[in-house]
């Protein structure tokens, strides 16, 4: 029998994956592509599934509205507060410093898995060589041949099938839906406590149900899982302060473990890797999806370009577009990774002299706009 073939195989159909096979499809609507996608093909089952809040940076939104990829159901941040539980150190970021119509926005994780399968559908439909296979976990994939193989698995921390470099930062993040008293609309929260940050995010709910993104010990925060619902909003009103009123409700709870795990090579052979799949990162600065997405981005650019060329391509062509494609990711990723792995271990600190350092930073932070310019900047656009 002869073995299946394609030019681009995409393994993943996450919103990385996904969107890197519509990004292609749009450059290049012939290209010879499939992706492998482990999730069923019936939108209500992933309808029913990851419902935690995500933070998209502006940047990310431009990039998904060229695919016509961007959810309807979001809500925008105007401002992030930035404080930690007490200690002195505040900073506020607003749009209007920044001239953005937004700091970020939140969607579930659930409805950029979902808009994305539909502005794939959309572009598969003018695309005869674009084949999209639902595999299950079992499925045997070894007899397709590809010019090109696209790494897009993602996966959580200590649920992937690779440790390569990285940090375990023994924390959990505990997410979920709270509803509050009196919460402004548009703004955001991100405190550090002496055992992680604790965020809390505008939902599209409306201004009173917010998402709660609360780190901690992987043994505390399995018992804040447990908690009766009046014991935990008890909890968190202690270690979050009254500044948005009381805590009435808590729903959907459910824990992720949080570590960082890099390949330092993201190319070999013909083989690439994107997303979660060349790095999975702590969320404390909501960044991996948006460097996932930047990732996809811009190898879609380089597939396209090479793919769409008349003249046969050859593995030597396929070997320098690659390495062209790492060269080009290098500094946002080195910039992205170590950020968030600073913050994740700085404000989790409990030495003396971090602790001052970081309440002196926060307050230096509030002053000093080109400094915070240059940092919103690098979490909303990436290093360019
Ligand atoms: C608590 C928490 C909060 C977060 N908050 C933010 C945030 O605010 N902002 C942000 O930018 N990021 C955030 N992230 C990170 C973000 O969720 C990930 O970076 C993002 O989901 C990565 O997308 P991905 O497509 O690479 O991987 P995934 O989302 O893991 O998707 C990979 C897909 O590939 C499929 N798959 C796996 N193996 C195979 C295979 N062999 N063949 C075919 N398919 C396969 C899986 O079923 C899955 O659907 C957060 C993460 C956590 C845990």
């Amino acid at each position: 029998m002869k073995a299946e073939s394609c030019d681009i195989l995409i393994q993943g159909g996450g919103p990385v994956g996904l969107a890197c096979a519509a990004w292609c499809l749009q450059k290049f609507p012939d290209a010879n592509i499939t992706l492998l996608d482990r999730n069923s093909s019936d939108d209500a089952d992933l309808a029913a599934a990851d419902s935690r809040g995500i933070a998209l940076s502006h940047g990310s939104k431009l990039l998904l509205d060229t695919i016509n990829a961007w959810p309807t159901e979001c809500a925008d941040i105007h401002q992030v507060h930035v404080s930690q539980a007490g200690r002195f150190g505040r900073a506020l970021m607003t749009r209007e410093e920044l001239k953005q119509d937004a700091l970020g926005h939140i969607i579930r994780y659930r409805d950029i898995h979902l808009t994305l399968r539909k502005a794939l559908k959309a572009l598969q439909s003018k695309s005869s060589h674009f084949v999209w296979r639902h595999i299950d976990a079992h499925a045997d994939i070894g007899g397709i041949e590809a010019k090109c193989i696209v790494h897009a698995e993602g996966g959580l921390f200590k649920k992937q099938d690779w440790v390569e470099s990285g940090r375990d930062y023994q924390q959990s993040a505990l997410v979920g839906l709270i509803e509050v008293e009196n919460a402004a609309p548009h703004q955001a929260w991100e405190r550090f406590t002496s055992e992680g940050p604790l965020a809390v995010l505008p939902s599209h709910y409306g201004p009173h149900i917010l998402n709660l993104v609360w780190c901690g010990s992987p043994e505390t925060s399995q018992a804040r899982l447990q908690l009766s619902d009046v014991d935990f909003l008890k909890n968190l009103q202690s270690e979050f302060g009254s500044r948005i009123g009381r805590f009435l409700k808590i729903q959907d709870r459910r824990l992720y473990e949080l570590g960082l795990n890099y390949r330092k090579e993201i190319t070999q052979a013909n083989e690439v890797w994107i997303g979660n799949a060349a790095q999975t990162l702590h969320p404390v600065a909501g960044q991996g999806l948006n460097l996932g997405l930047r990732d996809a981005y811009l190898l879609a650019e380089k597939l396209s370009a090479l793919f769409s060329k008349a003249e046969a391509i050859s593995t030597i062509d396929i070997h320098k577009m690659l390495d062209e494609y790492a060269l080009s990711r290098k500094a946002d990723r080195t910039t992205t990774i170590g950020l968030t792995d600073l913050m994740a271990r700085v404000f989790t600190s409990k030495l003396v002299p971090i602790i001052l350092a970081r309440g002196l930073a926060l307050s230096a932070l509030q002053w000093l706009s080109p400094v915070k310019t240059a940092l919103a900047r690098q979490m909303m656009f990436g290093r360019r």
